[in-house]
């Protein structure tokens, strides 16, 4: 079945570069190009069949089963600019040129000293022949690490300056997921793509566990009353589950200073770090902006990049760093 997926998407990669890519390549004159023109449809199209999958599942359950219902959905709109540009290729080709010689460099590197990153297989061999479990222990191995990820990026002062831009949504929606300041993006890919290579995820697996990352993110930011159940909600990571971590007010203890929920798949870490906070009901999501340029950036793309950037370089220069609210 994921083979004949693998070959229709195959396919249709190779016609719309045929038919598409390579012809306006050559005619704008980037021929060099056409090598990142072929990885660029694939973007494009993993992101498309990500976003029909998360509308198709996600927008009924908002429709007719919402947490909060909204007069108007102005709020919204930035969050879709950003799903389109993050989802259709624009976020992920810019971080992709951006890392790409850089890993090219450091390939090169590991090759040049005899270092050859070991997958888990050489760890394990006993998981050659069972394709499903070594994807699903990359994928523990991952979250882990997205977690400590999100965990910094509300306890480092500067980087809560871009993350801040994720947590501002008051309407928060499955779109919101992608509502990334671009150097947060930049700093999460990067992330994200080094301890890929290091533990020597195949790439065959890269694709599915970014969907799987992806899909259960957009599901956690869907504004809808659906929970997982009293167990459930304790083994992956829902949408009542992430809206406690974008909760506008928190209980002022300590285990809860820079936030909660920091979980992306599996609220085990939380559990296991002492940052979990969950309860029934379903709190208003924001934070309290603290200043007139703050509010105004609420709905606009450019403010909030710019805004972004400014509250890093205050918190860089500045010597009392400013705790974080989540
Ligand atoms: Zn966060
Ligand atoms: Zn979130």
């Amino acid at each position: 079945m994921t083979q004949y997926l693998t070959d229709y998407f195959v396919i249709l990669q190779g016609w719309l570069f045929d038919t598409l890519v390579q012809p306006v390549l050559f005619a704008l004159g980037l021929a060099s190009y056409v090598e990142m023109g072929f990885d660029g449809i694939e973007f494009v199209l993993q992101g498309g069949i990500e976003l029909a999958i998360a509308y198709v599942l996600m927008r009924p359950l908002e429709a007719l089963w919402p947490a909060e219902r909204w007069t108007q959905r102005r709020a919204v709109r930035v969050d879709v600019l950003y799903t389109l540009l993050n989802r259709l290729g624009m976020v992920p080709l810019t971080v992709f040129t951006l890392l790409a010689p850089l890993f090219m460099e450091l390939e090169s590197w590991l090759r040049f000293n005899d270092i050859i990153p070991r997958q888990l297989e050489d760890w394990l061999p006993g998981l050659d022949n069972h394709p499903l479990a070594s994807f699903l222990i990359y994928l523990v191995i991952l979250d882990f690490a997205e977690y400590w990820r999100h965990r910094l990026s509300h306890t480092c002062g500067w980087w809560w300056a871009l993350h801040g831009i994720h947590h501002s949504q008051r309407q928060m929606s499955f779109w919101t997921d992608s509502r990334n300041h671009l150097a947060d993006d930049l700093i999460a890919g990067l992330w994200f793509a080094c301890l890929s290579l290091l533990i020597g995820v195949p790439p065959g697996h890269f694709i599915g566990l970014l969907i799987a990352l992806r899909l259960v993110e957009n599901l956690s930011h869907t504004n809808t009353r659906l929970a997982f159940g009293p167990i459930g909600d304790y083994l992956i990571v829902g949408p009542r589950y992430h809206r406690w971590h974008h909760a506008l007010e928190l209980p002022a203890d300590r285990h809860c200073r820079y936030g909660c929920n920091f979980a992306i798949l599996f609220p085990v870490w939380d559990i296991l770090f002492g940052t979990l906070y969950l309860k029934e009901s379903l709190p208003p999501t924001g934070i309290h902006e603290g200043s007139p340029e703050e509010i105004a950036a609420r709905d606009s793309f450019w403010a909030q990049q710019k805004l972004g950037l400014i509250l890093l370089w205050k918190a860089l220069t500045s010597r009392n760093r400013q705790s974080p609210s989540a």
